[in-house]
């Protein structure tokens, strides 16, 4: 399935040290009424939590990373999930090695720095989130 898009409004912003990185950014789409659209930011947090999706279990298995680390990348989509404006979020974070670590974002990124950029979109039918059966996921349905 797909749907075709028009570009809606764009805005650029950053986030307060100390914010929860995924709920601050889900935060500004509510606040901003963004109910579908694009979400990328770079930045730096002081500790990070990510998840991966053990396909065989079902189950989403928790990385916490304590320590301070660069967002070389988070990118994201924004739909409804329900009544609920829902951000999916991925992050790829960086260490003092030039090492990367990367994910699911789940709550507990506690931000240091983050620059963000929402890219609202717009269409007739808005997509929204549903259990799906093969994957155990709420995907587009
Ligand atoms: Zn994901």
């Amino acid at each position: 399935m797909h749907r075709q898009f028009t570009r809606g409004r764009l805005f650029m912003g950053r986030l307060d040290k100390g914010d929860d990185l995924l709920s601050a950014l889900q935060g500004k789409c509510s606040e901003l009424g963004i109910l579908q659209g694009e979400v990328r930011a770079i930045g730096a947090v002081a500790c990070a939590r990510i998840a991966f999706y053990k396909q065989s279990e079902r189950k989403y298995e928790i990385v916490h990373l304590s320590r301070r680390l660069e967002i070389l990348t988070l990118t994201g989509n924004v739909s409804l999930k329900g009544e609920e404006i829902f951000l999916h979020a991925h992050v790829v974070l960086g260490d003092d090695e030039g090492r990367a670590f990367g994910g699911h974002l789940v709550e507990g990124t506690e931000v240091f720095a983050c620059e963000f950029t929402i890219q609202e979109l717009l269409t007739e039918a808005p997509l929204s989130r549903a259990m799906d059966d093969e994957t155990g996921l709420f995907l587009w349905a």
